[in-house]
């Protein structure tokens, strides 16, 4: 795919910019004609990189990596943002018991791909996150 994708980034309000290539960057500033990216993992990663400020202009040519990664691609981390958006989202919006949720949405997921997923994305791993998507989500409702 060419051009430069636009996603949900892992926490509830950011962006993640892409070009299919395994590596996510978040914007840091902008000039007139460039936007500022670094590498999504900033703390163990200094790769930034830079693209026009016009979509139009973005694409694989113009998105111009100017430090290399410190790391290997991801190709699963586009997969493991959106299952955790799914469900952190859920936790907001429904009573719904957490085992439940998760039961459900990894259900959705392609089996072959979940297997990979579950190594690095559990019901645990998730669990505070979940309590905090509710209590923000709905403050007077119990918890389970
Ligand atoms: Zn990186």
């Amino acid at each position: 795919m060419e051009g430069v994708i636009e996603m949900a980034g892992e926490k509830p309000s950011s962006t993640w910019y892409h070009v299919n290539d395994g590596f996510f960057y978040t914007v840091t500033s902008r000039d007139k004609t460039r936007v500022y990216l670094r590498c999504y993992r900033k703390k163990t990663c200094k790769s930034r990189a830079s693209m026009p400020v016009n979509p139009q202009e973005r694409n694989k040519e113009t998105f111009r990596v100017l430090t290399k990664h410190s790391h290997d691609p991801d190709f699963l981390q586009e997969k493991l943002v959106s299952l955790k958006r799914s469900i952190l989202k859920r936790c907001a919006e429904e009573v719904t018991p957490f085992l439940t949720i998760w039961n459900e949405e990894t259900a959705r997921i392609d089996s072959q791909l979940m297997s990979e997923l579950s190594g690095r994305l559990t019901l645990n791993s998730l669990r505070s996150s979940m309590y905090r998507a509710r209590t923000a989500g709905q403050p007077n409702t119990p918890k389970d």
